[in-house]
């Protein structure tokens, strides 16, 4: 059957062209060589292809599995698998785009992909799940490898299939190879400070835009939107730090206390109850949960999803600051809207790369074959995202843009820069 590419989505609030969006705006503040933005515009390499697994019911069903690199100009590539039902190409070559940027302005020296499987995992038996992680892993041999190209997890993706991931490749090639694949479990050389590595990059940045906005972290107030594993740590880490997180919220509703949340509490309970904060008394249930993102709070951490913060609520805003957790939660046209109000917004391919900071500690690690510390991950990942946050900075007072565009100008200038001394054909 002739391959069929699903119908791209063409909603101009789609997070994907958003991030495009943003791309070209800072591409011309950059002055890129028209030259230079055609190679850093499409994706080197797009893989498809078609996977055979039998069933736990004897059948064998056909899966249809994607790896797309979109540049490899700085280092290996680096990048998540997803499986998903709504994988496609097109999400797939953006999320491939958005690695390199994510990489390039933490200066870390990757380049970006993005994989994935059309599948249901959910309705998938553990069995099934292993035997398709092999067959994908064995269909991509020519493009994985430590330094060529290194997978992550993503959504419905974790440890185990990493496990699999990385014995599949090991035993094709004769050797067991644990840097060719990063968020293993810990015992398979995972790294200590992960879990918490992208929360804690998110109260990293956090602090550093306060301290330019002249705001007293002890006399802070804050909102965070989703209690999954990056909201959680955020929520944590910034209270230990004298913020007073007033709500919370995840699929289940928001949760507000004027006197502050207690966020270990709010963890335990969600951990005790199958992931949900459903139930918690630590707080008042507000009436709507959306609500959260327009509470009068110095510092709001949308860190659920994408796309919540749009040109319908932007202007309900009352955060001074804006620190992106989750990866394309403010659409393109809220952006005009935001900066037009003086709210400073910490971006996603900032404030969120302190979990594929420390994904390349962990392939550093395996490659020394040594392991560090937890105390010294966080330290180093810390300066990484420290350093990220004023190197942004300073390129948005020069270029007199939002930290947003800033973020894309320092990241396309470092590989635009290293291209021209590559060089083509
Ligand atoms: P997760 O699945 O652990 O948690 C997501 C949380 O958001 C859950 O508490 C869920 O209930 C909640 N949620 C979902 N929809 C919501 C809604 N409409 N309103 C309020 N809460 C809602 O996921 P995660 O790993 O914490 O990722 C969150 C975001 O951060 C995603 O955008 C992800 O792409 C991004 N991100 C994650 C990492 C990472 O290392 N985990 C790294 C970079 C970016």
């Amino acid at each position: 059957m002739a391959y069929i590419e699903p119908a791209p989505i063409k909603d101009k609030e789609n997070p994907f062209e958003s991030m495009m969006s943003r791309f070209e705006t800072a591409a011309q503040h950059l002055g890129l060589d028209e030259s230079v933005y055609n190679v850093l515009k499409a994706p080197v390499k797009q893989v498809i292809v078609n996977l055979p697994v039998t069933m736990d019911d004897g059948t064998i069903k056909v899966f249809e599995g994607y790896r797309v690199i979109h540049s490899s100009i700085l280092g290996p590539s680096k990048g998540g698998i997803r499986y998903d039902m709504h994988v496609n190409l097109d999400e797939v070559k953006a999320l491939a785009a958005w690695m390199t940027w994510k990489c390039a302005v933490v200066d870390i020296p990757y380049g970006g992909a993005k994989g994935g499987i059309r599948c249901n995992p959910r309705q998938m038996s553990t069995g099934e799940i292993e035997r398709l992680t092999r067959a994908y892993t064995k269909s991509m041999l020519e493009i994985f490898g430590p330094d060529r190209d290194i997978p992550a997890p993503d959504m419905g993706t974790g440890p185990q299939e990493m496990a699999w991931l990385m014995d599949e490749f090991s035993r094709s090639v004769g050797q067991t190879t644990n840097a060719v694949v990063t968020g293993k479990p810990l015992v398979l050389g995972g790294s200590l400070g992960r879990t918490e590595a992208t929360g804690r990059g998110v109260m990293v940045s956090a602090l550093a835009a306060m301290e330019k906005l002249k705001i007293n972290p002890y006399q802070a107030t804050c909102a965070v939107q989703g209690f999954g594993n990056v909201g959680s740590f955020a929520a944590l880490l910034l209270e230990e730090r004298g913020v007073k997180i007033v709500a919370i919220s995840d699929l289940s509703g928001a949760y507000y206390n004027a006197n502050g949340i207690d966020i270990n509490a709010a963890m335990q309970h969600r951990n005790n109850n199958r992931g949900s904060l459903e139930g918690f008394a630590g707080g008042d249930k507000m009436e709507e949960a959306n609500q959260l993102l327009e509470l009068e709070v110095d510092v709001l951490v949308p860190a659920a999803m994408e796309d919540v913060i749009t040109i319908n609520n932007a202007h309900n805003i009352k955060a001074k600051l804006i620190v992106e957790g989750a990866n394309g939660p403010t659409s393109f046209r809220a952006d005009g809207v935001i900066n037009e109000k003086g709210v400073m917004v910490v971006p996603d391919i900032l404030a969120n790369a302190g979990g594929v900071t420390v994904s390349y500690f962990e392939w550093v690690q395996n490659r020394l074959g040594y392991k560090w510390t937890a105390e010294r991950v966080n330290r180093r990942s810390d300066r990484i995202m420290k350093d990220a946050f004023d190197r942004v900075y300073k390129t948005s007072v020069e270029y007199k843009v939002p930290m947003r565009i800033a973020a894309y100008i320092v990241a396309i200038d470092k590989v635009a820069k290293t291209y021209k001394f590559r060089g083509g054909f």
